[in-house]
């Protein structure tokens, strides 16, 4: 057999024992005082085993020679129900949760689940199943567990749950939670992922996933409510009402909850998604109704200056759904100009979503600024760039435009189309070279007029107006691009040396690859990876 128990027959602390025969060595040489049991929480006869050490086979636990055991899991995995009792601990310890973790004999022995229960009085329940649960005796026990808890998660061992029970899950919400176990030296250590039909998340640490007000979460999964026609649902119908057509507040309410936890996790949900979890009520909801409901999401939401969250919303195509920019709108946002410029935005947005409600938090970028006419806006130049900062680690990096408008590239400090009319006066009354300046906001300007409205609009014809008679006066005005020259002016001489020194456009030209290049990395899971801190000693 591969397993035992330290200490006493019947001690919790569980090993593997080392198979390879130097490895074995190096471990008694570490523990010389260990003994090892037959223990009775691995279903065993309570005996003192001895570790066997072979050069020509696997070692392995042996009972003394006369012991008669009736010990039926004696394999890696048995036991595993007392390794999970070690992670459990470490993770409701490391989240200060307020927790008991039982190991179940189904009939089969000691490890045939363990139900680890947080709480004391919202009481919250995980079933992790070890042993193949019949589908009719999963019904039962959701029913009973459910009676008892406020939320109940399965999390299935390898090979344990049938299929009708697969599907019934799957149905009601979406995926089915998975643990197996990974040995790591004389222990072991569970890992954890959502399957569905198609695809699965990764396996991940208990360290990765966290208990929430609605269950056991793991990352890259949408969060679900536990009221829709789940089996846990049907024992809870004492609280009533949930199948009902939820109010408009509960409904902004479950979305509002559901974007969060979408964010807490870094992913982005489609609206099927969000139903899933919020109600699937909102399936029924045309776009504008849609819009309306995210208006009033928002408007519950942390005030100024919070990301917005329906930013995280997506299609199935991976774009934010059009009537996003109309949410924008309602909450003094802007107006995107066009679908590019959402979802810049909106990957922004998504992006200080996540830092600021992921868990951990981080500072968020600024938020991206538009234009009256909706664009976004250029920062300024001086500014540092926020484009720069890659520390985003859990989702798309904004850009700068592919290509650059000709001012910029003029050496015209990059501004807001509303800030170009007094930006010509300043140039008239600016010492050095000021009608290249000059000439070079003249070209920003034409630009800016197909998009600025009234009045701005005429405001800036008529100081471009001014600028012009001003340059044409002047000797040294530089030539300007036939193209954009409407009057046909000739242009004055020798100055096609309009392209000034531009160190700036350089290196803004190289951040922007750089921003583009980290967009295609696939986007990391939240941070896990760490050990505990002390395990128990082996
Ligand atoms: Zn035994």
């Amino acid at each position: 057999m591969q397993t035992a128990v330290i200490g006493g027959p019947k001690s919790g602390r569980a090993i593997i024992l080392p198979t390879d025969a130097d490895e074995l060595t190096r471990w008694r040489r570490r523990h010389p005082a260990y003994t090892y049991w037959c223990g009775t929480q691995l279903g065993g006869c309570g005996n003192e085993l001895s570790d066997r050490l072979y050069r020509d086979k696997v070692c392995h636990f042996a009972h003394r020679p006369h012991t008669s055991c009736h010990r039926t899991a004696t394999g890696a995995a048995s036991a595993d129900h007392l390794f999970i009792k070690d992670d459990l601990a470490a993770w409701a310890g490391r989240n200060r949760l307020k927790w008991r973790a039982v190991a179940r004999d189904l009939g089969s022995g000691p490890g045939d689940a363990v139900d680890f229960r947080v709480g004391t009085t919202r009481r919250q329940h995980v079933r992790f199943q070890f042993s193949r649960l019949a589908h009719a005796e999963w019904q039962r026990a959701s029913r009973w567990l459910s009676g008892e808890a406020v939320t109940l998660d399965w999390v299935f061992g390898p090979g344990t749950a049938q299929t009708e029970t697969m599907e019934e899950l799957y149905d009601a919400y979406g995926y089915l939670l998975r643990f197996r176990f990974e040995t790591h030296g004389a222990v072991r250590r569970i890992r954890l992922r959502a399957e569905d039909p198609r695809r699965s998340t990764d396996w991940v640490p208990l360290d990765a996933c966290a208990m929430t007000p609605e269950g056991l979460r793991i990352p890259g999964v949408e969060p679900r409510r536990r009221s829709g026609a789940g089996p846990a649902a049907g024992a809870s119908a004492g609280r009533g009402g949930e199948r009902t057509p939820a109010s408009r507040e509960e409904q902004v309410r479950a979305v509002r909850e559901a974007l969060l936890n979408a964010a807490r996790f870094r992913t982005r949900p489609t609206w099927e998604a969000l139903a899933k979890t919020a109600g699937r009520d909102l399936l029924r909801l045309s776009d504008p109704d849609r819009v309306g409901l995210l208006i009033a999401v928002e408007r519950t939401g942390d005030g100024e200056g919070s990301p917005l969250l329906s930013a995280v919303i997506r299609t199935g195509e991976n774009e934010p759904p059009a009537y996003l920019g109309n949410v924008m709108t309602a909450v003094g946002c802007g107006t995107p100009a066009s679908a590019a410029v959402l979802k810049r935005w909106c990957q922004r947005e998504t992006d200080r979503a996540f830092a600021v409600y992921g868990v951990p938090s981080r500072t968020p970028p600024p938020r991206l600024p538009l234009t009256p006419d909706g664009q976004l806006a250029q920062q300024h130049s001086a500014e540092p760039m926020p484009q720069t900062i890659v520390h985003v680690q859990g989702g798309p990096v904004p850009q700068t435009p592919r290509r650059k408008p000709e001012s910029q590239r003029a050496g015209v400090p990059l501004l807001r189309d509303t800030e170009i009319r007094h930006a010509l006066r300043d140039a008239r009354q600016r010492r050095g070279p000021r009608p290249r300046y000059a000439a070079a906001l003249m070209a920003r300007a034409e630009e800016a007029l197909t998009r600025l409205p009234e009045p701005q609009r005429s405001q800036l014809v008529a100081e471009m107006a001014t600028t012009r008679r001003w340059l044409d006066s002047r000797p040294d005005t530089p030539a300007r691009k036939p193209r954009k020259s409407r009057r046909g002016k000739k242009a004055s001489d020798a100055k096609k040396a309009a392209t000034a020194k531009q160190p700036d456009r350089k290196r803004k030209t190289q951040r922007a690859k750089k921003a583009r290049n980290s967009l295609q990395g696939a986007r990391p899971l939240p941070g896990f990876g760490k050990a505990g801190p002390k395990k128990r000693p082996k």
